[in-house]
């Protein structure tokens, strides 16, 4: 066990070593202090001890209220000199010691543990000289001789508040286009790079120098981390380096070939062994040198590693950075000759690179120099030059996105569409006839934005975020009536069948409610059709008898035609690529075109992605929706889960079971599904249980979908494929095993599935076992015990779905937590490749929201002399695709 102030000192040096930003501990240092304090007075023996903890206590008191990174280093840096005994005691506190004397004699402290031999004698009389190091003998060797003071002379990473300031080469033209040139060379322009090589690379969608430049790693190791073997603890992953000393290869249970290898460090012998990895012998020679993290485990008696991450030491990098890139790899590779070119490559163009961003933009948002921050991308020199390097790539990425989006709604606009136009009449008598309900506020708000955009020339962009059952479709209905009552034609397309049949049902029920106009004809337009049929439709859509088509992607293919359509609606449209988008929109001249998405994504950066689209916002439900209890349960409760579900079933509702996929492999996810599908049938054994998993075809799928949805199962065992947008009202019960490895806006989609109709809704999470969750915790939280700071970020995720069912909400929470990576990562098909999205922070966001809106402004198609490199970026990021929408 480490004593109290052994942990301080890793806080403090991680701290230290993260630039002073205080995030070393969850919390933060203060937090983290008033739990430590008490363990640590048990601990101390000596007044000196209590002296050194009560200047702890203070100076960390209002360490997260210290403004600047810089005052909060000196302070650790202080507290770490302090600890190690390498300054003495300010005055104040060597005043206290009496006071510690009187008290610590008044309550004797307890005797030492029996187990620890070598241990000087506790009871000894104190002497204010002796050190609390001298005390802990472990201490001693591993901190007193100081922190820096590794066997490996690692230097302590530099700092770094700010980015450089950008310095811009006066270049000719004719300089600047070379230099364009060069970038678009073959990888093969690299020196370094073969034939060989580079086809490797082409495997790996590297073709060119900018796109090698580019790349950029996906983690790095931190060789300022390291550990010697002798301070390895047990059930934690380390990092050590070594040299090889023996090798064997040794048969195992199964015939199964092991490489057992010893290594050593000076400090001490560890052994390690590859599992069935018997032909990595030739490579592990005795006398390589090695790099090697892995998880330590006890194995009689001794440390031992499993299959460690492991390659030859790259004394070149850890001499120079002590921050390794990690760059996804392939087959044939080799991880050191790679980063050695790409540290030439880098090198190279770090003066050169040519920058789009205008200098004052720059400036302004106190942003790093593109070669330098691609050069510090790739070798950073620390972490904060890290950060800088990739907050200036993550804008840039924000900046030419929002650019890109904001010229094709500028194309988009250029052309004229066919104006509709409705009578205030006509409009409140078909919503009359069509619902059997009023509508909520909200969706008259967007039916008048919709009316007031179609009533204009220029073509409809607009996106529709509304939660889940917040009646979008009904809001799709009036739309297409004011196309219908144009004259003109109306398409809606939804990504699966089982949605567009439903969606034809619905608007089937609706437009033959219109009494007063005599019913549209409706058709629906499936890949099931048989060929007679199909082209039946195909004709009517052509000759104009048929006025509304609802369908899947059959409608944007080949011979479909439309006599005239003005309007195009494009259901759960983050399903769709932006082809599709396209090709439906293409199939009129220039129709409105409305897109609709039950995953909300946070307005702010919602107008940076959808910066093309007006946005509209459904953030009202229907009146009578009862929000879905949720509650997190754990897995002894599984059994009482089962009671309740019966009961549910009893009432006669329907449950889904949902799970989550363990690998990404089909045979696994079929097994598991399977193996959830027999154990459900044999609980519910009274009931009727269907499978659904995402190996099954998609018509396989419908049909269970859809025989579900008609009540012909009771309870359905689904992996996560569980299809979005259906309705199935009589459902209440959504459990969702393994929660924590699901996102919110995927656990939140889930829970949408239930809730639907007039019944209480519940939804159960079922989190793993795992050591970031602890439902103790969680209830500590529930009953306001525990602030949400002491969570980790899965049980903050559960949690925030106990406490809201609102969509928008838990989907800010969730790029506070986990970055916009997963909320890009569905909306992202087919606009450029995204990087660094786990940077893109609110603050960031609006930054370059700001910045790209000035720009677009000042010159909206990017024209001028200063922009030509910015527009030439960005169409080459944005490779037109046809239409985006
Ligand atoms: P989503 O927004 O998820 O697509 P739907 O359009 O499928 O939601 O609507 C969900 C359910 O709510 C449907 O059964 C629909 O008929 C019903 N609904 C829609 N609007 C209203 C309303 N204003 N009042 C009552 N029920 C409504
Ligand atoms: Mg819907």
């Amino acid at each position: 066990m480490p004593t109290q102030l052994e942990t301080l000192v890793k806080i403090l040096k991680l701290e230290r070593q993260q630039g002073g930003r205080d995030a070393a501990v969850e919390g933060g240092l203060s937090a983290y202090c008033k739990i430590w304090e008490p363990k640590a007075r048990q601990q101390a023996r000596r007044p000196v001890h209590q002296i050194l903890i009560d200047e702890i206590v203070d100076s960390l008191a209002d360490y997260g209220r210290i403004e600047s990174d810089d005052d909060r280093l000196d302070k650790v840096g202080y507290l770490l000199e302090r600890i190690m005994n390498r300054r003495p005691p300010p005055q104040t506190y060597q005043a206290r010691l009496a006071d510690w004397e009187a008290k610590m004699t008044a309550r004797p402290s307890k005797p030492p543990p029996a187990a620890r031999p070598n241990r000087p004698d506790k009871r000894r009389p104190s002497s204010s000289t002796s050190t609390f190091i001298e005390e802990h003998g472990a201490w001693d060797k591993d901190y007193a001789a100081g922190p820096e003071d590794h066997r490996l002379d690692v230097k302590p990473l530099p700092r770094l508040s700010r980015p450089p300031r950008a310095t811009r080469h006066q270049r000719g033209p004719d300089e600047e286009r070379a230099l364009q040139e060069d970038l678009a060379r073959p990888t093969t322009a690299v020196k370094g790079i073969g034939g060989q090589l580079a086809d490797l690379l082409k495997g790996m969608d590297l073709h060119t120098v900018r796109g090698l430049l580019w790349n950029f790693p996906r983690d790095y190791k931190d060789y300022t981390e390291l550990k010697c073997i002798k301070d390895l603890s047990p059930n934690s992953i380390e990092t050590v380096i070594a040299t090889v000393r023996r090798a064997q290869v040794a048969v195992g249970k199964n015939r199964r070939k092991d490489l057992l290898i010893e290594v050593e460090d000076g400090s001490g012998r560890l052994s390690v062994r590859f599992f069935g990895q018997h032909f990595l012998r030739p490579q592990l020679r005795p006398g390589k040198q090695i790099v090697m993290s892995g998880k330590v485990a006890i194995y009689r008696n001794r440390l031992q590693m499993a299959n460690p991450e492991w390659e030859y030491l790259d004394v070149e990098n850890l001499h120079t950075t002590g921050i390794v890139p990690i760059y996804r790899m392939t087959k044939g590779l080799k991880p050191r000759l790679f980063r050695r070119v790409m540290k030439a490559l880098a090198d190279d163009w770090a003066a050169k690179l040519p920058d789009p961003v205008p200098r004052t933009v720059l400036e302004r948002c106190e942003l790093a120099d593109l070669g330098w921050a691609v050069q510090q991308s790739h070798f950073p020199e620390g972490w904060d030059h890290l950060h800088h390097a990739r907050r200036r790539i993550t804008f840039d990425e924000l900046l030419m996105l929002q650019l890109a989006m904001l010229g094709k709604r500028r194309e988009w606009q250029s052309v004229a569409g066919p104006a509709l136009i409705v009578e205030d009449d006509f409009l409140e008598s078909f919503i009359d006839e069509a619902f059997p309900f009023e509508l909520t506020g909200a969706q008259w708000r967007v039916i008048a934005e919709i009316r007031r955009d179609v009533a204009q020339m220029i073509p409809m962009n607009r996106l529709i975020q509304g939660d889940v059952g917040s009646g979008k479709t009904a809001v799709a209905a009036v739309a297409m009536a004011m196309a219908l009552a144009n004259g003109k034609q109306a398409a809606l397309m939804a990504p699966t069948s089982i949605l567009a049949e439903q969606h034809y049902r619905k608007l089937g029920e609706s437009f033959g409610r219109m009494t007063s106009e005599g019913p549209p004809v409706v058709a629906l337009l499936t890949g099931a059709l048989g060929t007679s049929e199909r082209e039946s439709i195909y004709r009517g859509l052509a000759d104009g008898s048929i006025d509304i088509a609802v369908g899947t992607h059959a409608l944007i293919q080949e011979g479909v035609d439309f006599h005239d359509l003005g309007l195009a609606v494009i259901d759960e449209q983050q399903r769709f690529g932006v082809d599709q988008r396209g090709h439906l929109r293409g199939k009129g001249h220039h129709p409105h075109l409305l897109a609709m998405t039950a995953t909300p994504i946070p307005r702010t950066l919602a107008l940076t992605v959808h910066a093309d689209l007006d946005l509209s916002i459904i953030d009202e439900k229907p009146p009578g929706r009862q929000a879905v209890q949720t509650k997190i349960i754990e897995q002894a409760a599984r059994e009482r889960l089962y009671g309740f579900v019966t009961a549910q079933l009893e009432q006669g509702r329907q449950a889904f079971f949902v799970h989550p996929l363990i690998e990404e492999s089909e045979s696994i996810e079929t097994a598991s599904a399977a193996e959830a599908y027999e154990r459900l049938s044999q609980v519910f054994f009274r009931y009727r249980v269907c499978l659904l998993h995402g190996q099954m075809n998609p018509s396989e799928k419908d049909r269970v979908m859809a025989d579900f949805a008609r009540g012909d199962f009771d309870v359905m065992a689904a992996t996560s494929v569980a299809e979005v947008g259906v309705d199935v009202p009589n459902a209440s019960v959504m459990v969702i095993e393994g929660a924590n490895r699901f996102g919110l806006a995927q656990l939140h989609q889930f829970r949408g599935r239930v809730g639907r109709g007039e019944h209480p809704s519940f939804c159960f999470l079922i989190p793993d076992s795992a050591p970031d969750i602890s439902i103790e915790r969680i209830q500590a939280h529930r009953e306001g015990r525990l602030p949400i700071e002491g969570l980790s970020i899965a049980e903050r995720r559960l949690a925030a779905m106990e406490a809201s069912n609102d969509g928008f909400y838990l989907s800010e929470v969730d790029w506070k937590l986990r970055g916009a990576g997963d909320l890009l990562g569905r909306q992202q098909s087919g606009h450029g490749q995204l990087k660094m999205t786990a940077l893109m922070t609110p603050p960031l966001v609006e930054l370059a929201q700001r910045e790209a809106r000035t720009l677009y402004e000042e010159d909206p198609a990017l024209q001028l002399a200063e922009h030509q490199l910015l527009a030439e970026s960005i169409a080459s990021l944005y490779v037109d695709s046809g239409d985006m929408s």
